[in-house]
């Protein structure tokens, strides 16, 4: 351990069948239930209290140093600790030196703090120990996971309630399904639109049953696509690569100054496509939220080509989804109640514990195109939502979302959207106050980037010849890596970098500080402190 707290047990412990029974029954007396409340008072105020004092993001301890802590690869034989001592270990020892996701200084990625009540909500998920991959092992959870599909569905599709009604609890359909994060939910949307595609038709059964060649063969192509913009997340690469049409076919489109899908290029490149010929298009991505930047693809003028076309529409959501909770927001997201899929992620914007996602399916019988039976579970016509589903066993995440969302209402939920995109205008006027900054992308959502641009350099450019410009880009790229690395080790406050591909009105890579404001606790003080340190990096590597 860390702090080498080898205080040795009482007496030594062994595996035996009478302690080990002990752990799967229900303590009976008092003396053991005080003991295990204790046990989840640490937990809870242990770990809360540690988050508080802990202002820091993380400990300074390196990650050499760590992992020679933890090198060690055999299995403990014999029992070494109880679990009193394992939660203090993990409280005292392991705690520290893992990330302060909570603390508001912590603003580079969208991994957050989340509320206390999730923690309880986890808990009980877990004590229930619910399998929804299959009736018999959830029932009524089940049902409620249904019940909450169409509550989101709702947020994003506005549906009749004559079709919410027809639908909430039909064992034939299914309005959406939840995954373990926002990758899978993408990869399942791109799922259902590649087997949609290459469906059944005489001599042919299907992509998902022959396979990709036998497709191709059958539908006479040699190729098939995914367009996407150049802002897209990976997942969706991964997808091309696990559907078999090759990630290399997962296109990707252009972006315009503001940093939304080019519509005339997606236009060019369907008209180039259909002009090669021999190459069908799987699906269009448009982004409800990128992650890089929080900006918002076109998504009504993807949806009108998308249906002129009749190309599978697929709008992913994964961070921006939750803005439809705020009144004030939600027209930002117009045009994604025309998608045939939507991913929205859990973990992120409706801040639940790791990890939650869930894609939604316009057409409830979408997921008919990916159903799956077997023999001891999932047969036809049953509840089990396993059937219409990538993963197998899975946790009951509606459990914790469905509570959340009545602890919160939606109006709570809108709330939080709304501080943090408050925050983030403050910022962006914070960022282009300040001569030495520059911002990099505009501010849409919560999300922004920027850069470090002194500005006797921005000076300087107006001089330089195009070699001397070059030479000056990849000067101001290195100063923000640098300034991005020096502030993680120190350890305060955490910004991350990415690097943003040149656009018609910059045509150069640009490194840039990337924000994401979700911590409610994270104010406009407390961005200006980073701002500071920035530029005090920057002062102190200069004088080197
Ligand atoms: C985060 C994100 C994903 C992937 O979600 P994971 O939960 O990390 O797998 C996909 N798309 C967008 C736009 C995202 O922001």
């Amino acid at each position: 351990m860390i702090n080498n707290c080898i205080s040795l047990p009482p007496k030594a412990l062994v595996a035996n069948w009478e302690t080990l029974t002990r752990t799967f029954i229900r303590p009976e007396s008092e003396e053991a239930k005080e003991t295990l409340i204790k046990y989840m008072e640490q937990i809870l105020f242990g770990l809360q209290e540690f988050l508080r004092e802990h202002v820091g993001i993380t400990e300074e301890k390196s990650l050499k140093e760590l992992a020679e802590l933890f090198s060690d690869a055999s299995l403990p034989l014999v029992p070494e600790k109880m679990l009193a001592e394992v939660i203090t270990d993990l409280v005292q020892d392991i705690a520290p030196h893992a990330v302060n996701v909570a603390s508001p200084y912590f603003v580079g990625h969208m991994t957050a703090a989340i509320p206390f009540f999730m923690v309880h909500l986890k808990t009980i998920t877990a004590a229930l120990n619910q399998n929804v991959v299959k009736l018999e092992t959830s029932k009524v959870v089940s049902i409620l996971e249904k019940q909450l599909l169409a509550k989101i569905h709702r947020l994003v599709y506005q549906q009749s309630k004559g079709f919410y009604d027809t639908h909430v609890q039909n064992t034939e359909t299914a309005l959406g399904c939840f995954t373990e994060d926002g990758t899978i939910a993408n990869i399942t949307a791109l799922w259902v639109a590649r087997n949609r595609l290459f469906g059944p038709k005489p001599g042919f059964e299907g992509i998902e049953k022959e396979g990709v060649v036998a497709a191709y063969k059958a539908y006479d192509i040699d190729r098939s696509v995914v367009l996407v913009s150049c802002l897209a997340h990976y997942s969706l690469q991964k997808a091309g690569g696990i559907l078999g049409i090759g990630n290399k076919n997962v296109v990707a489109i252009d972006v315009d100054s503001n940093y939304r899908l080019d519509m005339d290029h997606l236009r060019r490149t369907l008209g180039s496509l259909r002009s090669e010929g021999r190459t069908k298009i799987v699906a269009i991505v448009g982004l409800a939220g990128a992650t890089e930047t929080g900006t918002i693809d076109p998504l009504r003028e993807i949806a009108d080509i998308c249906l002129e076309q009749d190309i599978h529409f697929h709008a992913d959501g994964a961070w921006g989804g939750p803005t439809l909770l705020s009144g004030k927001y939600k027209h930002l997201l117009d045009g994604i109640q025309y998608a045939d899929s939507v991913t929205i992620d859990g973990h992120k914007q409706f801040y639940m514990p790791m990890g939650c996602g869930m894609v939604y399916f316009k057409e409830p019988t979408a997921l008919d195109a990916i159903a799956y039976h077997s023999r001891y579970i999932n047969r036809p016509g049953s509840v089990d939502l396993g059937i219409k589903s990538l993963s197998g066993s899975r946790e009951a995440n509606s459990l914790i979302l469905d509570s959340a969302l009545k602890i919160m209402g939606t109006n709570g939920y809108g709330l939080l959207i709304e501080h943090s995109i408050q925050v983030a205008r403050e910022f962006a006027e914070e960022i282009q106050s300040r001569p030495d900054f520059e911002l990099t992308s505009p501010q849409v959502l919560n999300i922004l980037t920027y850069r470090f641009f002194p500005k006797a350099l921005k000076q300087r450019l107006k001089k330089e010849d195009d070699k001397g410009k070059k030479r000056l880009y990849e000067g101001l790229n290195d100063i923000n890596i640098t300034i991005q690395r020096n502030q993680r080790e120190a350890g305060n406050s955490f910004v991350s970098r990415t690097t943003l591909k040149g656009t018609e009105d910059w045509p150069e890579d640009r490194v840039v500080l990337r924000v994401v404001i979700m911590n409610p606790m994270t104010d406009i003080d407390i961005l200006r402190e980073i701002l500071d340190e920035q530029e005090n990096i920057y002062r102190q590597e200069k004088r080197k």
